[in-house]
């Protein structure tokens, strides 16, 4: 039998915390406790900053639980872009910053029994050699040698692969049950609504002097224009178990590629990605490939999730708007979380402390917005008020679409879901379908 659940939710306990009733102050007011959020909180601590994280469900309620967890700084085939886009330094502060995460990790990890393995990460293209000869030029550019493999692990030919060596993968939840212990936590506090120097939950007002907002996509929308610079990308995953190992963890460099990696006897493949809210091939593809390739192998897990997109393939991490001055944002990972977490913490926690941090310009959310995916955001965003249909988006009333593989409704603008009685499942809408 299947299980729609990913495999990390199996034989995991996460520790649990009360809820925030009445008033509170804080110094330093987290928001959010997914991978984001409790590594900020665990550094907060550790520089024994007064802070307190506050959560609207279980901690690892949203997308960290879905994650396929690869501590990586290769993200896709970025360097080539970066140097394009940014300049030499810029490009090297990105590569620093991530490569900088995953030892951070390491160190973590020392601490907690959460199955972490170092592994090669390989980006591989199915057909364009070319592309990959113009990010391993880019990564020398930056002083990073690698060379193009073979990728004999893989059931199908491929042009080639660049491999990073010392990555990692590791089980999210494990790490995570272990990091949060003894953190300042409150579970099931939805903050409902912001306001100058405040957040209202529930049961009452939390006071603070600063606040991260680290609840995947940024809760408020009247400052930054996160709903215009994000949009949300949906992607699903299998389990399949008895698998062949693969000894790396591979991603194809073309954006409706698979991805594929081990976790102990089990191979996930990954993929079927669309923008939330628009026709997918969803566990179709991942399951072709499945029957193809390993027709022996049971699959025994599904799930799928998404995250939030940014503008130029950058997350924001950093100060939340100028109109914002005691409010930080760490938002929009691009399927890259894991690391872009570490950073974020790594980053805010400087901020907070007003230390320099010498890779917060690069993630600095108030960029260049004038970016080709600005103008198709806004179009979907246009064009889906203009639709007419019974069933609206609560976060900014776009016309919600029927999503047959997961029996939901899906908003393509910024991406919330609601289950078919109209339940909120994933963010920014933060209430129900009316
Ligand atoms: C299919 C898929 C595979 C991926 N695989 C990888 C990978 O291999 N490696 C990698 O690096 N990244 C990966 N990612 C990305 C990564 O999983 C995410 O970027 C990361 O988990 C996001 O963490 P987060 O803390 O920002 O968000 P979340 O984990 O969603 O945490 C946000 C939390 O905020 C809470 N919250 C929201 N609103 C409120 C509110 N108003 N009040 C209180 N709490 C609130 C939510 O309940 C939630 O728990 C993948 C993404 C996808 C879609």
């Amino acid at each position: 039998m299947v299980r729609m659940d990913s495999i990390w939710n199996e034989n995991v306990k996460l520790p649990h915390f009360k809820k925030l009733e009445g008033d509170a102050a804080t110094d330093v007011l987290i928001i959010g406790g997914g991978m984001a959020g409790i590594l900020c909180a665990y550094f907060l601590q550790q520089e024994h900053i007064k802070y307190m994280l506050v959560e609207k469900g279980r901690i690892c309620n949203g997308i960290t639980r879905n994650t396929t967890a690869k501590i990586t700084a290769q993200h896709g085939l970025i360097y080539h872009r970066l140097l394009k886009s940014l300049g030499t330094e810029k490009a090297r502060m990105y590569l620093d910053a991530n490569q900088k995460a995953i030892h951070r990790y390491a160190r973590l990890c020392k601490k907690a029994d959460c199955d972490f393995e170092r592994k090669t990460a390989y980006v591989y293209s199915k057909d364009n050699r070319r592309k990959l000869e113009e990010e391993a030029d880019a990564l020398s550019q930056l002083g990073f040698q690698v060379q193009i493999t073979d990728t004999d692990k893989l059931p199908f030919q491929t042009a080639g692969a660049i491999g990073f060596a010392d990555q990692a993968q590791f089980h999210p939840l494990k790490f995570i049950s272990k990091i949060a212990q003894g953190l300042h936590i409150y579970e099931n506090t939805f903050v409902k609504e912001l306001a100058k120097g405040a957040a209202m939950t529930e049961c009452g007002k939390i006071t603070f002097q600063k606040m991260i907002i680290a609840t995947h996509f940024p809760i408020d929308n009247k400052h930054g224009l996160y709903p215009l610079k994000m949009y949300q990308d949906r992607s699903y995953v299998i389990a399949l178990e008895n698998a062949p190992q693969i000894d790396g963890m591979y991603i194809d460099e073309a954006q409706n590629g698979l991805s594929f990696r081990n976790y102990k006897d089990f191979l996930f493949i990954g993929g079927g990605s669309h923008r939330t809210g628009k026709k997918g091939k969803n566990w179709e593809e991942l399951r072709n490939c499945a029957r193809l390739y390993y027709p022996n192998m049971e699959e025994k897990y599904c799930w799928a999730t998404q995250d939030c997109m940014t503008l130029d393939g950058i997350p924001y991490i950093g100060p939340y708007s100028r109109s914002m001055p005691e409010c930080y944002v760490a938002a929009g990972f691009n399927k890259w979380g894991m690391t872009s977490s570490m950073v974020s913490a790594a980053i805010l926690t400087d901020l907070l402390l007003e230390r320099e941090n010498p890779f917060a310009p690069v993630f600095h959310p108030s960029r260049n917005m004038i970016k080709p995916q600005l103008f198709i955001n806004s179009f979907e965003a246009v064009s889906n008020l203009l639709t007419i249909s019974a069933k609206r988006c609560p976060h900014m009333g776009c016309a919600l679409r029927w999503n047959k593989a997961e029996h939901s409704w899906d908003c393509p603008c910024h991406g919330s879901r609601f289950d078919r009685f109209g339940k909120l499942l994933d963010n920014p809408s933060n209430g129900d379908i009316m």
